[in-house]
């Protein structure tokens, strides 16, 4: 169906245009076309479509690109599968863990994640450990407790926290224990970061972010070299029904056709206003593996093609503070999420989820595309608001 560039020498940036594309032959149109259609004319051809909820051409296409960009080759048996949203292709590959399993999970990771977690474990379906994913020896130490069909989880650059985890490392200690690995990419994008290619068993993406980067689609994906893994979350995803729409498989592939353009720009951005957050009176701390003096320095240069387009400041003056700067910007928008091509900033701790260790203060930013001067201004003029919101929160009680 699609003219996979298979076995080619590409780039990353590169397939990301070229791959996932109809058959190169006269007159065909360039793009994967929405192939809106819940049913499929019977064949007993092998590899018959049958019923939407079981496939759908244009999520093969954006499959067949996620696979290439993650290095899970489908000629070796790897591919990728789109799932309705990030936390249904999470899902996915959580519910792989035997009834009474252990996955261990990060102490500080993107809240729903973890709330995931917490449900089957209240629930009786598994149990869970969590541990500090950038303490390497203590990652490896709760492994030696794990049995096979356990997992460990990962994500880094963690949510919000930007905590980077030693990839390779711990890759190679969870199959020294056999047990299976998932990172979550969804902050660095294949193309920042591939775990497959450094020991990883599964990635997962909420392609909701980057990949699709435009705040217009929610939607997931499972990505794996292991043919064993890519059945049984693709059984998932048809018996539960976690799938996405034909459309916004669509609109998620147009986004990935130009996903290294705006990740160079983003992160080159973010690293700037990192560089400068750290000097402003307001900001008593500013988390970006960037920063030569961020714990995840050194590890995210050795793992990393760059540092990621996400960025978090803790503001002086605790919650009031935080909250007034984020009401007081003008360009970049108060809103959750991240990875599009709008510059969002938002106060974590106003989730319920979100875990305790992440501070009152924290603002998370997600760098967008737009000119770094205009954003650097905005937050300027913002951070002014700071000294007044301090003292209001001060005398409301509000401060930590
Ligand atoms: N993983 C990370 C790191 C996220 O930040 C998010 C959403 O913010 C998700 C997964 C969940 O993705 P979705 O909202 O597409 O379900």
């Amino acid at each position: 169906m699609h003219d996979s560039p298979a076995g080619s020498a590409w780039s990353p940036e590169t397939l990301a245009v070229a791959a996932g594309r109809p058959q190169r032959t006269p007159d065909a149109p360039v793009n994967a076309p929405v192939e809106l259609t819940s049913t499929f004319v019977a064949s007993t051809e092998p590899g018959a479509r049958g019923y939407a909820r079981f496939a759908n051409p244009t999520w093969e296409a954006l499959e067949e690109v996620l696979a290439l960009l993650e290095d899970a080759h489908p000629a070796g048996g790897g591919g990728a599968r789109a799932f309705a949203s990030g936390m249904a292709a999470i899902s996915a590959v959580v519910e792989q863990v035997p009834v009474g399993g252990l996955v261990i999970a990060p102490s500080s990771a993107y809240n729903t994640t973890l709330g995931l977690l917490d449900h089957l474990e209240a629930t009786g379906r598994l149990r869970q450990l969590r541990v500090p994913v950038a303490d390497t020896g203590a990652v490896v130490a709760a492994l030696s407790g794990t049995a096979p069909g356990d997992l460990l989880w990962l994500e880094s650059p963690t949510n919000p926290m930007l905590e980077v985890a030693d990839l390779p490392a711990l890759c190679a200690a969870a199959r020294e224990a056999g047990v299976r690995t998932a990172v979550d990419n969804t902050f660095a994008t294949p193309l920042v970061q591939q775990p497959l290619a450094v020991g990883a068993d599964v990635v997962v993406h909420s392609v909701t972010k980057y990949l699709a980067g435009h705040s217009d689609v929610v939607m997931g994906a499972v990505v794996t070299r292991d043919p064993e893994v890519l059945a049984a979350v693709t059984k998932h995803r048809t018996v539960v029904g976690a799938i996405p729409g034909p459309f916004e498989a669509w609109l998620a592939l147009r986004g990935v056709r130009t996903l290294h353009l705006r990740v160079e720009r983003s992160q080159a951005s973010a690293a700037e206003l990192a560089r400068r957050l750290v000097d402003h009176p307001a900001v008593t701390r500013v988390r970006h593996p960037s920063l030569p003096t961020d714990p995840g320095h050194e590890r995210a240069r050795s793992q990393m093609r760059g540092f990621g387009s996400v960025l978090s400041i803790e503001v002086r003056g605790g919650a009031a503070a935080a909250q007034a700067v984020q009401e007081a910007t003008r360009l970049w928008l108060p809103a959750t999420s991240l990875g599009g091509v709008e510059s969002l900033i938002e106060r974590r701790r106003r989730h319920p989820l979100e875990p305790v260790v992440v501070p009152e203060e924290l603002l998370r930013l997600s760098v967008g595309v737009e000119d770094v001067e205009d954003l650097w201004a905005d937050l300027l003029q913002a951070l002014d608001a700071v000294p007044s919101a301090a003292a209001a929160g001060e005398d409301r009680g509000e401060q930590r």
